[in-house]
């Protein structure tokens, strides 16, 4: 299935909460979740009754996978490999998201949303350890290094998003020096880092139909 390209605040309207898709624009009053709580279309209005239990599975796994611009295919793979980790499925399965480069990116405020960290790193932008590494799926480990490239650090582009993101607090599991454009993964996230309502036994209860 094809990445989605129309508007992402339609899919946070759908959803009837802010899933922090667009960036900067999202903390403003320009976001039109708080103008119009409802969801897309001529009947959004009317959409919101009770929903069936596979509705509700179906919604929270449609949200994450949102959140983080994963196609199905990948998420099912994140799922199954979840399910062989040690430890409990759903947690372990926002624990591979979290662990995403282009989540990273994110995190540590080199990007203002997880759709331009993406772009960032297919461009080239960031290494890891050093190296360049365009894969946004590419998964981070205890002890890396993620950081953008030298030249790169003097783009206008990076400059804004460095402005834009200065007070920025990062997870516990990682650590910035925003000054050098550099982080480091310092443990693996916990079920606690993750800082969005998320009912993942939701999405175990989907994918195990
Ligand atoms: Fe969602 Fe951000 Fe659009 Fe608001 S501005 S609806 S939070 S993507």
């Amino acid at each position: 299935m094809a990445r989605y390209r129309g508007s992402v605040c339609k899919i946070c309207r759908r959803e009837g909460e802010k899933l922090y898709l667009k960036g900067e624009r999202c903390y403003t009053d320009k976001c039109p979740i708080e103008r119009r709580p409802y969801g897309p279309g001529q009947h959004g209005k009317d959409r919101r009754g009770k929903q069936s239990e596979y509705g509700l599975q179906l919604r929270e796994k449609q949200k994450v996978k949102s959140i983080y611009g994963v196609l199905e295919r990948q998420n099912r793979r994140y799922f199954k490999i979840a399910t062989k980790m040690p430890g409990i499925a759903g947690e372990n399965y926002l624990q591979l998201l979290e662990r995403r480069l282009d989540n990273v990116v994110y995190r540590l405020g080199f990007a203002t949303s997880r759709s331009e960290a993406r772009q960032l790193v297919l461009h080239g932008h960031i290494q890891v350890n050093g190296r360049k590494v365009n894969i946004p799926s590419y998964l981070v480990d205890v002890e890396e290094t993620i950081s953008v490239k030298e030249a790169s650090r003097k783009l206008p582009k990076f400059k804004d998003i460095f402005e834009v993101n200065a007070d920025l607090k990062v997870p516990e599991w990682l650590s910035v020096d925003m000054e050098k454009a550099e982080g480091k993964v310092l443990a693996l996230p916990t079920r606690d880092d993750i800082d969005y309502p998320v009912e993942e036994n939701l999405i175990v209860e989907f994918y195990s139909r």
